[in-house]
């Protein structure tokens, strides 16, 4: 067992390091706090600024996964109810699963652009245009 568990040791060190300055795309980690009925997100333009993406589009999207009102509030955001951060970071995922991954190259270099009543995410990386549903 112990030779088992040194060599699973020299294998892990021979795995080449993770590049740090790599492309690795990360949400900030949602600061959320309930008071009363409602639930705070403090660092709501955080993380759409990471995410590259108007706070209103991302808030929209929120408030009708959680079938509650929103308002945005400088850089916090206010959810009528009271939800848990775990909430928050799942439903951001999805969001960013949808809205800012490249559905072609799987980048998070996109943008959504609006043309009449359709909207494309068009990926800086590869050059694709993917249609997207409306929030
Ligand atoms: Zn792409």
């Amino acid at each position: 067992m112990k030779d088992y568990a040194k060599l699973l040791e020299r294998a892990k060190s021979r795995l080449p390091e993770e590049k740090t300055t790599g492309k690795r795309f990360e949400i900030p980690r949602v600061r959320s706090r309930v008071i009363g009925m409602k639930t705070i997100i403090h660092n709501f333009k955080e993380i759409a600024d990471a995410l590259n993406r108007e706070p209103r589009h991302l808030m929209k999207f929120l408030s009708n996964e959680m079938a509650t009102a929103g308002s945005l509030e400088e850089t916090r955001a206010n959810f009528q109810g009271r939800f848990r951060f775990d909430t928050f970071e799942r439903l951001m995922r999805i969001y960013t699963d949808n809205f800012v991954m490249c559905p072609v190259c799987r980048r998070p270099d996109t943008q959504i652009v609006r043309e009449k009543r359709l909207s494309f995410i068009v990926c800086a990386a590869c050059g694709a245009r993917s249609s997207v549903k409306p929030v």
